[in-house]
């Protein structure tokens, strides 16, 4: 008698119904549905095969450029943070970052080994994946400027090895072929003095503390700066500084911040953007695009 093959088993998490206001910075956000957490590549690929070819997607590293609605996630959050975590040296000066590896710990690793470029991922609250998703930046750093490579998975678990010019990079922004994640990045960095970078990443992340509300939940930077001006300037002209909606309010700090006063709703963030993006229009005539992603079903409770 033939063996009949077996399913390949998941070594992951799944767990049913998961608070996403557990797993974002802003701390807001109903349930998802499924939410996995994979024990590694292998078996993300397992994961990914396992799910019918339309089932929602939201791919999730630190969520800490997230807006997830009070509704929840209709759909499977696949979260990297846990997992995906290898950082190496590949050659002398090309760092391998895991999509689930925090930005912090690539800009460390960089210094400790005479590399240099990397001090501006030191204050940035979020994984490689997510800094490869939104291009994240700061200081004059930008993550694509040091992509050699990325790796990418799609719904099938298939990996492949992709290059800049696979991708529309722009501020903020980066648009890939459709179907793919990140899973890795490849980073390109000069040999350096690795004292000098720790130095330096130790005074980016001074700046940061005087200048935002880094100790409040908040998803940094609400609106991309326009070109040629500063979104934060804009918002404070307007008077918008210290503006409410339920627990959700603009930061005295840093206007381009909406920070959770303790007991906001996703619903009192949206509307207080939504707000603020309305009143910089009025006041000067200019359309704020949003750097924050919203997702997620509103509440009808
Ligand atoms: C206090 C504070 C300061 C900040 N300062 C900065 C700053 O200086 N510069 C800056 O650029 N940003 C800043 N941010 C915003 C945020 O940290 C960045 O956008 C960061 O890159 C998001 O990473 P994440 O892992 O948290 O992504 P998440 O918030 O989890 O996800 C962000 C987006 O990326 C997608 N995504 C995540 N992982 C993957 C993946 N593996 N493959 C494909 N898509 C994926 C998600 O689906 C989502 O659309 C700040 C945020 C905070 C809270």
């Amino acid at each position: 008698m033939m063996a009949v093959p077996k399913e390949p088993v998941l070594r992951g998490t799944l767990l049913f119904d998961e608070p996403m206001a557990r797993h974002t910075s802003w701390r807001v956000g109903g349930p998802a549905q499924r939410f996995y957490a994979p024990a590694d590549l292998a078996d993300l690929a397992v994961f990914l095969r396992s799910l019918p070819l339309d089932e929602e997607l939201l791919w999730l590293g630190l969520g800490s450029n997230l807006l997830v609605r009070d509704g929840g996630i209709a759909g499977t959050v696949i979260a990297l943070h846990a997992a995906l975590n290898t950082l190496e040296l590949i050659a002398p000066s090309t760092v391998r970052a895991e999509a689930g590896v925090p930005c912090a710990k690539v800009a460390r690793f960089c210094a400790r080994n005479n590399l240099v470029g990397a001090e501006f991922l030191v204050g940035i609250p979020g994984t490689m994946g997510g800094a490869l998703a939104m291009n994240a930046g700061a200081f004059g750093g930008e993550t694509w400027a040091h992509v050699v490579a990325v790796e990418t998975i799609d719904r099938h678990g298939n990996v492949r090895t992709r290059h800049p010019e696979d991708f529309q990079i722009g501020y903020r922004h980066v648009q890939g072929p459709a179907g793919e994640w990140f899973v890795a990045a490849q980073l390109g960095l000069q040999a350096g003095d690795g004292a000098a970078a720790q130095v330096r990443s130790k005074e980016l992340l001074e700046q940061r503390n005087r200048t935002q509300p880094t100790n409040q939940p908040s998803c940094g930077s609400v609106f991309r700066n326009p070109k040629g001006d500063y979104a934060a300037r804009l918002i404070e002209a307007a008077g918008l500084k210290g503006h409410r909606i339920g627990g959700a309010c603009v930061s005295e700090k840093h206007a381009n911040f909406i920070v959770n006063t303790g007991m906001a709703s996703a619903a009192d963030i949206e509307a207080l953007i939504e707000h603020v993006a309305r009143t910089v229009e009025q006041v000067h005539g200019v359309k704020l695009v949003r750097e924050a992603h919203i997702v997620g079903e509103c509440s009808h409770g």
